[in-house]
Parts: C-alpha cells; sequence; structure tokens
C-alpha cells in the first residue's frame, strides 16, 4: 500500500527524480499533438523546479500520427524526468489515462491535456489543497477559451446534469486538469469515455473532493479531437454512473420491482378479463386489454429474472476482483491493546 499524501508529503524534496521515487506523477494523453510537446515538457519542468518538488512526466502516445510518438520517445532518452508509454493504436484520452495511471508512482497524480490549454503553472495549486486532505481536486475553467455553440453550452447543460444526477457538487467535469491521490485511482476501472466522471466514480468510493479556479487558454496548435458527437456519449455514460452510484450492489431493487409492478398489474386485467368471460359470459378474445395482460405478464417475468442475474453478476463483480463493496478511510486502534 502507498504511503498517503497527507502523510508523507508531496513537497519536500527537490530535484526531477533525483531521489527515489516521485512524490508527484503527471499523466499526459497525447494524441497527435507533436506541435504543443517542446513547450509543454518546458513549462511542466519550469513549474516543479521553482517549487522544488520530485515529480515525473508520464506521456501516454495514444496511437499519433503527426510523430509525436517519435519525439516522446527520443526526449525520455534524453531527459531523466519523462517516462513515454506508446499506445499501439488510438484507444482514446481515457484509455490512455488509464496507462499512464498504471505507470505512475508518485503518491499524487496530477493529470492534464498536451495541447496547452491548461496551465502547468496552476499544479502547485492543486497539490495544496490535495495536502489540505482532499483526495481529489478538480480544476474549474472559469474563463474558458472554446467556441460558445460547439463546446460551451453542451458543456453547462451536462455540467448540471452531472452535478443534479450525481450529487458531486462541482463545477467544470471536463477540465482534465485535476489532482488525485494515488490510491483513489490505483483501484478505479475506467471504461468507455468515463474519465470525466472520475470524480462521481470516485465520490462512490468515498473519496473527499474539491475544486479550484484555473487558467485556460485557447488551443495554439492542432485541433480540437471531439465534436458535438461527444454530448450524446456523455449523456451514456451519466445513466450508466447513475446506475452504479445508485443501485450496483443491489440490481434486483430495480429490476426486482419493475418486473413485480409489472407482473402484478397483469394478474389483475388477467383476473378482471377471467371474470369477464366466466362471470359475465362475454368473448374477451378480441380485446386489446388482453394482449397487454399478456404483455406486462411476460415483461415482468422478465424483468425478474434479468434482476436475479444481474445480482449473480454483482456478486462475480465483486468477488472475482477482491472489491469489497465498501472502502475504509482508516482504521484507529490503541497498539498497546
Ligand atoms: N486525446 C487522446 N486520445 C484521443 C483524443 C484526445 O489522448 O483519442 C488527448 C489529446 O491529445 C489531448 C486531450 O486528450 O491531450 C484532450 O483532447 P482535446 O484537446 O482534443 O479535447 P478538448 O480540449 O477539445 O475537450
Ligand atoms: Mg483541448
Amino acid at each position: 500500500m502507498r504511503s498517503g499524501v497527507a502523510s508523507s508529503g508531496i513537497a519536500g524534496q527537490s530535484g526531477a527524480m533525483s531521489s527515489g521515487a516521485p512524490n508527484v506523477s503527471v499523466v499526459i494523453p497525447v494524441h497527435d499533438e507533436v506541435e504543443s510537446l517542446p513547450d509543454l515538457l518546458e513549462a511542466i519542468a519550469s513549474t516543479f523546479k521553482t517549487n522544488q518538488l520530485n515529480y515525473e512526466i508520464i506521456c501516454v502516445d495514444d496511437g499519433s500520427t503527426d510523430g509525436s510518438a517519435e519525439f516522446l520517445k527520443e526526449e525520455a532518452q534524453k531527459r531523466s524526468d519523462l517516462k513515454a508509454v506508446i499506445l499501439r493504436r488510438n484507444y482514446g484520452q481515457t484509455a490512455a489515462m488509464a496507462a499512464g495511471f498504471n505507470c505512475a508512482l508518485g503518491d499524487a497524480i496530477v493529470t492534464l491535456d498536451a495541447d496547452l490549454q491548461n496551465d502547468p503553472q496552476d499544479i502547485p495549486m492543486l497539490l495544496a489543497k490535495l495536502e489540505e486532505g482532499y483526495d481529489l481536486v478538480s480544476g474549474w475553467r472559469q474563463n474558458r477559451q472554446d467556441g460558445a455553440v460547439k463546446r460551451l453550452l453542451p458543456s453547462r447543460i451536462a455540467n448540471w446534469l452531472i452535478r443534479r444526477t450525481t450529487g458531486v457538487h462541482i463545477h467544470d467535469y471536463g477540465c482534465s486538469l485535476k489532482a488525485y491521490r494515488a490510491e483513489v485511482v490505483a483501484d478505479m476501472n475506467l471504461y468507455g469515455e468515463l474519465h470525466r466522471f472520475i470524480p462521481a466514480l470516485a465520490y462512490i468510493e468515498g473519496a473527499r473532493i474539491t475544486e479550484v479556479p484555473v487558467r485556460h487558454h485557447a488551443r495554439r496548435f492542432g485541433r480540437s479531437k471531439y465534436g458535438l458527437w461527444r454530448t450524446f456519449r456523455v449523456l451514456m455514460d451519466l445513466l450508466t454512473i447513475l446506475f452504479m452510484k445508485r443501485f450496483l450492489t443491489r440490481p434486483m431493487h430495480v429490476f426486482g420491482l419493475l418486473g413485480l409492478v409489472s407482473m402484478v398489474s397483469g394478474t389483475l386485467i388477467g383476473i378482471y378479463l377471467t371474470w369477464v368471460k366466466l362471470g359475465l359470459g362475454r368473448d374477451i378474445g378480441n380485446r386489446p386489454l388482453l394482449i397487454l395482460a399478456v404483455l406486462l405478464l411476460l415483461t415482468g417475468v422478465q424483468l425478474f429474472c434479468f434482476g436475479l442475474l444481474a445480482e449473480l453478476l454483482m456478486r462475480t463483480y465483486h468477488e472475482s476482483q477482491g472489491r469489497p463493496i465498501y472502502r475504509v478511510r482508516e482504521i484507529v486502534t490503541n497498539s498497546a491493546k
């Protein structure tokens, strides 16, 4: 188990990877950003040097075709503070970040974009917040330099929805500049495009979360890898997260309830129709209500069985990975006992 940031302290050791393991790992997903990389690496190095922090930079090349990978490989051989992780193809920003997390050795992990839109000078501010005892600090781009219709509006709506539904009250989920305690990301499984939901996932696992305003610059080189289509995907991911937050350990409470409601309604309609047929002696063969009753009964049984299967799957999910259904923050005992 890695030592916590608060107990070991992030600050205090100087030099890039000069004395053992780094305290801070900076994880950067890179996809076709070769023009930005030299300035980016320089800006990060100078920030950490002025703040005397022991750090490592992990650049994950996510299937670039513009020479970013070659540049990173060359730089990583020249300098001691850079690790280049080259993925075999383009997997997407979330996967690139997960690859970076897996290689990170620091007690604190900072993520940022490779396109110079985030400002590395903000990193010490985020780390200071971690030292205050938070597990996750998110950047908040107050002066966001992106297009209004294509980016800002969808992002506002998405942020509002995510805030309302997950209960994690930060303003800017989409900001890549974030700092985490290593434990927070260590046991987080990221799929799809869930990186923007890391705060929500961390919150499900009991993390203490805060945000700080950060700078944001317009893109100088290259172009954004995303368009409007992303909004739809974010909404779908939101549904997944919502389900996980509410019902991951008790799927039967959703499916079982729905199934039961459906079965009971179907049965009631069935009883009514039986009474019409047997009691009143009328023909029910041509009544749409009959179809509804059969449909409700069948759907109910299906939902019920689905719930039971989901319960089995959930148990397999937790037990196969040795994932407890809870997270302990700390255990305090009197060692003399
Ligand atoms: N990125 C990546 N893989 C992808 C798409 C993007 O690693 O498939 C990286 C990209 O190089 C950048 C970050 O993710 O460092 C954010 O991408 P972008 O700047 O295009 O997003 P925006 O800032 O427009 O939301
Ligand atoms: Mg960007």
